[in-house]
């Protein structure tokens, strides 16, 4: 068995289910009527960008979905700066609609190199959605245009997010708790 990291939930299914629908409830109006396409930021968006979509169907919201995979360089535990892409979507996105969902905005490098790289594709509009926002960790200056939930300063798994890539598949957001 894996030991769990001692974690602290931080939002429960509920309330992350109550925040996507307040989400699509701020999106929807921007989104219809488009031809629109979902791209997930890999790993981490999966789990959000399923919840996410359900709810755009009941919207009578039916976007094709895709995802790219982006990575950061790591020396040690921080983030060097440098995004590569690990595994490239592949839908044409030329005149198209995008709407970029990420787990989480931390330094702002990944979703300014998505965005920078698919305007480069030739898509038309971008919009971005993350359900979790740390604005104090900013290296590059992006604001997301939809927010589930900004948060403090703390390391968060579960709902997508790995600790040493594992517990993505908790169906809640816990904080870890730091050992000293
Ligand atoms: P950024 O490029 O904005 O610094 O980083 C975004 C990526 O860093 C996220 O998609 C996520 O993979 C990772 N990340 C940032 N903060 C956290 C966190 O608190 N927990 C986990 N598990 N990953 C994080
Ligand atoms: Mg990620």
């Amino acid at each position: 068995m894996i030991p769990h990291p001692i974690h602290e939930t931080l939002f429960d299914e509920d309330t992350i289910h109550k925040r996507i629908l307040e989400l699509v409830g701020e999106m929807k109006d921007d989104l219809r009527d488009r031809d629109l396409i979902m791209i997930g930021i890999l790993r981490g968006s999966f789990m959000f960008l399923a919840d996410l979509c359900r709810e755009l169907y009941r919207e009578q919201i039916h976007p094709s979905i895709d995802f790219i995979t982006l990575e950061s360089y790591y020396g040690g535990t921080e983030s060097s700066g440098e995004v590569r892409i690990a595994k490239d979507a592949s839908v044409n996105v030329e005149g198209a609609h995008l709407l970029l969902i990420d787990d989480i905005l931390d330094t702002g490098r990944t979703l300014d190199t998505a965005e920078k790289y698919f305007f480069n594709k030739g898509a038309e509009q971008i919009k971005t959605c993350v359900l979790l926002d740390k604005p104090e960790r900013r290296v590059v200056p992006f604001e997301a245009d939809y927010v589930g939930f900004t948060i403090e300063n703390r390391f968060v798994i579960g709902y997508g997010l790995d600790y040493d890539s594992r517990f993505r598949e908790l169906p809640y957001i816990a904080v870890v708790q730091e050992e000293n």
